[in-house]
């Protein structure tokens, strides 16, 4: 069964070199109930660990079976300890944490045995050692009598063919000794126990051979067994059983890592507090970088979303003077710098001049004038269309001086029929007679009173429910767009005379909190019908200007409609649009709209008028206000402001005005004098205004989505390179085009924002991955505690024949439970906060900031795992190495 031959074993001590073991010939009997006696230290403990192969002898050889072992591999070994051997030690090793089932069960686990075949063994291996009905109980609840059935079940349960005992009854009383050698007598019947004591009389009862040591050699045999008749008896036994002499053992001791991962899960379970612990300190680190991650990822779903909803508000724009942003780019880079050598005695002279001037050239080309040709619009009508929503070329047209309607001076008058820039002189005029005159620049302050329409119906309406009656199609029509509240405001109706003048003025008794201010004059609804039964009729500017009355005379205004007044075109009302529920920032602001159609006939017909020809030929771009010096001819000096003329009524008294025609325009006039140029010189209505120019002076293209619109841009790029570009037919070498600077704002807001996100995020990762950093070295940390704590498990695990492989699982295991454990609770406490941040920031911004999908929760989740799994590796590496034999002999 066993030999030994000429087996030494050497331990290092340091420098020095212990043999406890120097030269054994033994072997051993198929069944028989051997003692090994001999003093403390003599090696009775080695060769039962060399026996068992817990440990390694130095020279010599164990055949097993008549197998040498001398080229055994690891697996081997396993094979050989699970299959072959139980081990019985004095301490009984049983693990804390584990039933006595369960303790049973480990030998069998360790083989990969199943469930419950396992259970039914185990068991049966504790009903023979006399522990029937007490298979849950844990060790700490057992005598040291029951304890070491315990430890004697364990080792039945794989049925060996050796039981290795060393001194099991070292730590029991008389009465409980005799009972537990009478059980391993029992066992000894049909196998070969070795057993280790130190009691003569136990081993002189019980055993059938007693062999005894003398510092590491063999003294005595009582019942010798020499190498021949071993080798007759193991060649017979294989016979019997078929097998080759040198046939390697082909079965495997395995566990699954399932088991380990209940194993290690039980060992958690008893430590809870700890466990849990560990993984809340865990997964601070992956909560920190989670939610960074969260605001992130929130943050830049807001600003895509707000940039789709935005886009058509924010379209693409030519202006007929754009900002370069390529010019403000080499402003703000910075200039080279030029190596100053300093010298004792004198100071340097530095160039302010050429810098200045430098900066200056720069500025001036900060700003570029755009020329947009007819060429460039058709171009733009040839864009790829699947990337263009809408385009508006807007001719800069001002309708009002030439829009006429109807104006009650109070609500029981008769009305007027003027121009609605005449009803914008009289409130501005009316409200100069208050004591509210400061506030006269109100009037006139909305940009346009009449805007036109985006010219794609589908798109429009795509943001746009029709709250009332029909789109407008054709150059006589007319929308409303109304807010998502749906209003108007009060200061746009009363200039479009939807108000009388008494109602007006009571407007603003009412906003000064004047005692004047007449609650039964106000109206705060207008139904449908009072705002679409409103008649405009628009008259061109030959009949609306007066003629000159000589050729260098200004032209007078008809500030009312009077019997001269013809081809008018009566414009109609048709419908009025409300913006959808889901449209924060659409194309259009609540005002009245006219369409591409109006906007065409009002050029046609006013194109060529007298007053547009009049500024042609003289090479004007517009009429100016106030007192404006002009050389014409042989050197006369003439005032080219066109005044209106009309009449208003104010508490109680009449008032005759003439007035400069025109808006003024605060912000020009600004530049005006900023730009070196005088004050007087205050355009007031221009070309442009009067319908004198077919080609538009700002064009707003409307892409059709985020992704398409970088293919517009494309587009737009292309005009300014160096290509031949085709249009209308002909073809359009580079020096034939004029650059065309386009501003997209969005895109340049956008992109700073998505920047400025992607750095803090960068920078607060960096920060939050520290704390994983620290997060990992602490698991570490504590993973090698655990193993440290679990060093005996580790032994018992590897005497039981479980593989180096199978302790490192156990650990690993360990960790990637912990792992979880923390990304759970990680992933978790970030849901949580994000509901609490969204709850306070949501109030305040509207909208939700930290938004964590599900698919960064399973990647912190995997992060999390990996992290723990990779800081436990160390340790459990250590563990998996450690020697049995010293790992069984830890206390
Ligand atoms: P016994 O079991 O007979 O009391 P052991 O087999 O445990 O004796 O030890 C035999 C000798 O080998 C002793 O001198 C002991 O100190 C020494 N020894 C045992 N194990 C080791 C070890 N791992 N390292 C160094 N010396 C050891
Ligand atoms: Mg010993």
């Amino acid at each position: 069964m066993l030999r030994l031959k000429e087996i030494r074993k050497e331990y290092e001590v340091g420098n020095t070199k212990v043999e406890a073991l120097k030269g054994i010939d033994l072997s051993f009997r198929q069944n028989e109930f051997v003692s090994i006696l001999g003093p403390s230290g003599c090696g009775k403990t080695t060769m039962l660990n060399i026996i068992g192969g817990l440990d390694k002898y130095t020279t010599g050889d164990l055949f097993i079976n008549g197998r040498s072992t001398k080229e055994f591999k690891d697996s081997d070994w396993d094979v050989y300890r699970n299959k072959r051997i139980g081990f019985i030690f004095q301490s009984y090793n049983l693990i804390p944490h584990q039933t006595i089932l369960g303790n049973v069960e480990l030998a069998l686990t360790i083989a990969g045995v199943s469930k419950t075949e396992r259970t039914a063994r185990a068991k049966k291996a504790l009903d023979k050692v006399g522990l029937q009905g007490q298979y849950n109980k844990k060790p700490n609840q057992l005598s040291g009598g029951q304890s070491q059935r315990v430890a004697i079940a364990r080792a039945l349960v794989n049925d060996p063919e050796i039981l290795l005992a060393d001194e099991p009854t070292g730590a029991l009383d008389t009465v409980t000794s005799v009972q537990i050698m009478d059980l391993i007598k029992e066992i000894a019947k049909d196998r070969l126990v070795i057993m280790v004591t130190h009691n003569p009389e136990l081993a002189n009862e019980y055993s059938t051979r007693i062999i005894k040591l003398l510092d590491g050699e063999l003294q005595s045999d009582s019942n010798p067994f020499t190498e021949k008749n071993e080798i007759k008896e193991t060649n017979k036994r294989n016979e019997l059983l078929k097998k080759e002499i040198n046939e390697p053992n082909k079965e495997k001791a395995k566990m699954s890592f399932f088991t380990s991962f209940k194993l290690s899960l039980q060992n958690l379970f008893t430590k809870k507090a700890r466990t849990i612990l560990t993984s809340i300190a865990g997964s601070i680190g992956i909560i920190g970088v989670s939610l960074v991650l969260a605001l992130s990822f929130g943050l830049q779903t807001q600003i895509d979303n707000m940039q789709n909803d935005m886009l058509s508000g924010n379209p693409i724009e030519i202006r007929k003077t754009a900002m370069d942003i390529n010019a403000m780019q080499n402003m703000m880079t910075p200039e080279e710098k030029i190596e100053v050598i300093k010298e004792a005695g004198y100071i340097n002279v530095n160039s302010m001049v050429e810098a200045l001037m430098k900066r200056a050239d720069n500025a001036g080309g900060l700003m570029v004038n755009n020329t947009i040709t007819k060429d460039y619009v058709e171009y733009l009508n040839n864009a790829p269309s699947n990337s263009v929503a809408a385009i508006l070329l807007n001719y800069g047209l001002d309708l009002t001086n030439n829009l006429y309607t109807d104006v009650y001076k109070s609500n029981n008058d008769n009305s007027d029929q003027m121009s609605l820039s005449t009803l914008r002189m009289i409130y501005t005029d009316m409200l100069k007679k208050t004591q509210y005159s400061e506030y006269s620049s109100l009037i006139g302050s909305l940009s346009e009173n009449f805007m036109q329409v985006p010219n794609n119906e589908e798109y429009i309406k795509e943001q746009y429910n029709m709250l009332h009656g029909n789109y407008s199609k054709n150059k006589d029509e007319i929308m409303i767009v109304v807010n998502s509240d749906n209003q108007l405001n009060d200061l746009l109706l009363a200039q479009l005379g939807y108000y009388s003048q008494e109602e007006f003025i009571n407007l603003i008794y009412k906003a000064g909190k004047s005692p004047l201010y007449n609650p039964s004059l106000e109206r705060s609804k207008l139904s449908y019908d009072e705002l679409i039964g409103k008649e405009f009729t628009w008259y061109p500017n030959d009949v609306v200007f007066n003629d000159p009355t000589d050729a260098l005379a200004p032209f007078t205004y008809n500030s009312y409609q009077n019997d001269n007044f013809k081809n008018g075109l009566k414009l109609k009302i048709t419908g009025i649009l409300e913006p959808k529920e889901d449209i924060n920032f659409g194309s259009l602001t609540s005002g009245f709209y006219y369409t591409e159609e109006l906007a065409n006939y009002v050029i046609e017909s006013n194109n060529n008028s007298k007053i547009t020809s009049y500024l042609k030929n003289n090479n004007l771009d517009a009429f100016y206000g106030m007192k404006t010096e002009v050389e014409q001819g042989s050197g006369v000096y003439k005032d080219l402001g066109i005044t209106a003329t009309y009449s208003f009524e104010f508490e109680g008294e009449t008032y005759q005005s003439v007035s400069y025609l025109g808006k003024t325009d605060m912000m020009s006039a600004m530049l005006g004098s900023m730009m070196g140029g005088s004050v007087k010189e205050i355009p007031m209505v221009s070309l442009n205004e009067l319908g004198g120019s077919d080609v538009p002076n700002q064009i707003s293209i409307y892409p059709t989505d985020f992704e398409n619109k970088k293919d517009l841009i494309t587009y737009l790029d292309k005009w300014n390179q160096d290509i031949d570009i085709k249009v209308f037919d002909k073809v359009l070498k580079k020096a034939d085009r004029v650059d065309i600077i386009y501003t997209d704002t969005l895109s340049i807001v956008m992109t700073m924002m998505s920047s400025l996100i992607d750095v803090i995020t960068i920078a607060l990762i960096g920060f939050t991955a520290l704390s994983l950093l620290v997060s990992c070295v602490m698991i570490a940390i504590i993973t090698y505690v655990s193993v440290v704590e679990r060093t005996k498990e580790i032994g018992v695990i590897r005497s039981l024949g479980g593989r180096k492989k199978d302790v490192s699982y156990l650990f690993n295991a360990e960790t990637f439970i912990i792992g979880a454990t923390s990304g759970l609770i990680g992933v978790g406490v970030t849901y949580i906060l994000s509901l609490a941040i969204n709850g306070v920031v949501k109030p305040l911004v509207g909208m939700s900031i930290a938004i964590f999908p599900i698919h960064y929760a399973l990647i912190m989740l995997l992060v999390s795992i990996l992290l723990t799994v990779l800081s436990g590796l160390i340790p459990s590496r250590s563990a998996a190495k450690k020697d049995p034999v010293v790992a069984l002999r830890t206390e």
